[in-house]
């Protein structure tokens, strides 16, 4: 969700004559779009924030901005912590933030001076994120379809920053992903916070219906959606993925915890049975798709006997991935005023899960040893400028050596790469690039494989 905001405020400044760049000290105007689902990432935001102040202190003239949910939570308390920040704008108020950006252009000199062009925005908000503005930004597109939720699960912070479900008009959704189609999309995200809660509305169309609407959207290459809720995955929603082979084989359905009095307490409205059963009928449907999940672990209450049943549910179910996480109280939240568990039980129970879902995901990766994936390119790799990585159709990250001069000369109009997998990690895998293309479904390219000479001396 952050994602798509942070693309809809880079966006919205381009729209207003500036240019994002990628580093700090050149920004007229820095947005911070932070996060506050768990406390570290709140505790990051405000260290980020205070660091910027030196910049600040050397660069009077220029405008820091604070927006997301930290903002939105914390409103009053930020302009006392950090009295350095210009202005603060609520998950609501994007465009609000996109029109004081624009009033604020004219300060920075005349659009179409040499000078004013080389002033800039910034949107720093860590992670994959920071790539609004790349050469490869305008290939994944998030098109948001709604905003907020109403299900109020008692960990969570997100019904209080950003309110209750709010659904785009699906003709607002269709009309969206056809421009971005037009901008060189080749994959479209549908984001929501429960994005399969998804009402139109005008008709009342659900969620089975805006997904296959949007997948048989003419210049389509692939289709995703993020994030889904066990109780809102229905049997239409399972017809319309296996009808339409555009859409990306992976599910993300959080399950958070494998035992149901665990579940109540979290107020997520299903049990373990019923998410099997659920599974039960989109495997069958969807075979060989990608099953990827979330988990709290450490939450109030969770006896030992729940932490097992946890552990047993990620093994039953095989995912993919899982994204897991000691539990973290949020103020405001009913869980927050609940008796705690000590740290370092949380600790404890991530270590032993992360050891479960590591078997999950390293025998997940290690299936496509041998095979070639076609796989979106992200850009020449952040931890390694040599290597370039991708994301295969079912997210699973993958590198390769750059053995065109990708780093030089960026080639976002062929994004494709083939990739022949020859290794498994934790965070993915690894190969070689042998060939590229315009369109999912169109012809490779054959790129040359790099060839290794050994010299007898
Ligand atoms: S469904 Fe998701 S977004 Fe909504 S309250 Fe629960 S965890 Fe938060």
């Amino acid at each position: 969700m952050n994602e798509a905001d942070s693309q809809d405020i880079a966006e919205r400044a381009q729209r207003a004559g500036y240019t994002v760049v990628d580093r700090p000290h050149e920004a007229a105007i820095l947005v911070i779009n932070t996060c506050t689902v768990r406390d570290n990432a709140e505790t990051r935001a405000y260290g980020r924030i205070g660091h910027l102040k030196m910049l600040k202190d050397a660069n009077p003239g220029m405008r820091l901005v604070v927006t997301g949910c930290l903002a939105e939570q914390d409103r009053d308390r930020m302009q006392k912590i950090v009295p350095h920040v210009d202005a603060i704008f609520g998950t609501q108020e994007l465009s609000q933030l996109g029109d004081a950006i624009a009033a604020w252009r004219s300060e920075f000199g005349e659009i179409d001076s040499e000078e004013a062009e080389e002033r800039a925005l910034l949107v720093p908000i860590g992670g994959s994120g920071d790539a609004v503005a790349d050469a490869y930004s305008h290939l994944r597109a998030f098109v948001t379809v709604q905003r907020g939720c109403s299900y109020y699960c008692t960990f969570c912070i997100v019904p209080h920053v950003r309110g209750r479900f709010d659904h785009r008009p699906m003709t607002a959704v269709l009309a969206e992903v056809e421009q971005r189609l037009e901008q060189g999309a080749r994959e479209i995200t549908l984001v929501g916070q429960t994005v399969n809660a998804y009402r139109d509305p005008a008709s009342g169309a659900d969620f089975a219906d805006l997904l296959s609407r949007v997948a048989e959207l003419p210049g389509l290459e692939r289709l995703t959606f993020l994030t889904s809720h066990p109780k809102d995955f229905t049997a239409r929603i399972i017809r319309v993925l296996a009808a339409h082979p555009k859409i990306n084989p992976r599910l993300h359905l959080p399950l958070q915890s494998g035992s149901n009095p665990v579940l109540r307490k979290m107020n997520r409205k299903y049990t373990v049975e019923e998410y099997r059963a659920k599974i039960e009928a989109f495997r069958a449907s969807c075979s060989g798709w990608a099953l990827t999940t979330d988990f709290v672990v450490g939450f109030p209450g969770e006896s030992d006997d729940d932490f097992a049943a946890t552990l047993a549910s990620c093994r039953e179910f095989g995912f993919a991935q899982a994204f897991s996480f000691v539990y973290s109280p949020r103020r405001g939240t009913p869980a927050a005023r609940w008796e705690q568990l000590s740290p370092e039980i949380g600790a404890e129970r991530l270590r032993a899960l992360n050891h479960v879902v590591d078997e999950g995901l390293l025998a997940h990766n290690a299936a496509k040893i041998g095979t070639t994936v076609r796989a979106l390119i992200c850009g020449p790799s952040k931890k390694d400028r040599t290597k370039l990585a991708a994301r295969a159709l079912d997210n699973v990250n993958v590198i390769a050596p750059d053995t065109e001069g990708e780093a030089r000369t960026p080639r976002p109009n062929e994004p494709w790469l083939d990739i022949r997998i020859e290794a498994a990690h934790r965070w993915g895998c690894s190969g070689t690039i042998v060939g590229r293309a315009r369109h999912f479904d169109g012809p490779a390219r054959a790129v040359a494989v790099p060839v290794l000479d050994l010299i007898l001396a």
